[in-house]
């Protein structure tokens, strides 16, 4: 049988008049796009801060995006020796090279190509995160996802997900997709118990390729382009951007001539008042000073 140009084949039973003329997909829109600045945290470590910056201070519930990629040691080798957390959550993602994590309370952890990990701080954590290696290409990524207020102080809690545990979807198109958390239409992320429903993938797509992804309305979404490059709408969004992605239902980008990959995450907005100094974010000043005074009295360090 052949399809006239706007019919559409469901399930075998043929829809007539449903319109291609316009876009069906309600799409998010790019709002906004940010250049990840150049920075430097921890010890001196040279990387590059997508959210968290000047430019784009908070994407509720995100506070922080950084990617360090470097084949300098100098840019990397002194790593982020012992520093604390409260209030929020630290999610790495390595995508060459490796990182240990090591906290107060003797947890310990060896972050390899592929690999993730969600740490939820909690009431407090002290930790170093160190590169494990002295040469060579050091490229990963840090988000810091909030936590409500009711969760602030809960006891802290690890998710280490090895490379391996990370679904992997090739699809027809060519595209490909890992899943580290939330839900494609095969996979599952194997990152459990979160609270603001978070979606984390990374997307690689090729010239013709492209991702339709569902995102739940009144979620914030945004991707940032690691490699190459991805269009949204009529976007170019290159590697080292992030695009703000506002209003509909469904995320969606496409390939592009010599291809690219990118990171999308969404989450539930909080929308509660945010206080942030350092390492440690809470909801008002009065909490953060006391994060401070426990900080400095080895509140934090007992883990
Ligand atoms: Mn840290």
């Amino acid at each position: 049988m052949r399809l006239r140009r706007r019919d559409v084949l469901v399930g075998g039973v043929t829809l007539l008049g449903c319109t291609t003329r316009s876009n069906p997909i309600d799409a998010r829109a790019v709002s906004q796009v940010v250049p990840a600045m150049p920075t430097i945290d921890g010890a001196g470590v040279r990387l590059h801060r997508a959210l968290g910056s000047r430019a784009l201070p908070l994407l509720d519930p995100f506070l922080l995006f950084d990617e360090f990629q470097s084949d300098d040691p100098a840019d990397y080798l002194a790593g982020f020796p012992q520093h604390p957390h409260r209030g929020f959550e630290t999610v790495t993602y390595m995508v060459h090279g490796a990182m240990e994590h090591r906290d107060s309370v003797g947890n310990a952890g060896r972050l390899r190509p592929g690999s993730a990990q969600w740490m939820t701080a909690g009431h407090g954590i002290v930790h170093s995160e160190m590169p494990k290696q002295e040469s060579g290409l050091m490229w990963g990524y840090q988000l810091w996802v909030n936590l409500p207020r009711a969760r602030k102080l809960i006891a802290p809690r690890y998710q280490d997900l090895a490379p391996e545990t990370i679904p992997e979807v090739t699809r027809a198109d060519g595209s490909q997709l890992r899943v580290v958390a939330g839900k494609t239409a095969e996979a599952t992320g194997p990152v459990t118990g979160i609270d603001v429903d978070p979606l984390f993938l990374d997307v690689t797509l090729g010239k013709g390729a492209e991702l339709r992804q569902p995102i739940p309305v009144g979620h914030t979404c945004f991707l940032l382009a690691i490699d190459g490059a991805v269009r949204v709408g009529t976007t170019e969004v290159r590697a080292g951007s992030l695009a703000v992605l506002q209003g509909g239902s469904m995320a969606q980008a496409h390939g592009v001539e010599g291809g690219g990959r990118a990171l999308l995450l969404a989450g539930r907005p909080l929308n509660e008042p945010v206080a942030r100094s350092g390492p440690f974010v809470m909801n008002t000043e009065d909490e953060l000073a006391q994060a401070w005074v426990d900080y400095r009295a080895g509140v934090l360090t007992r883990g």
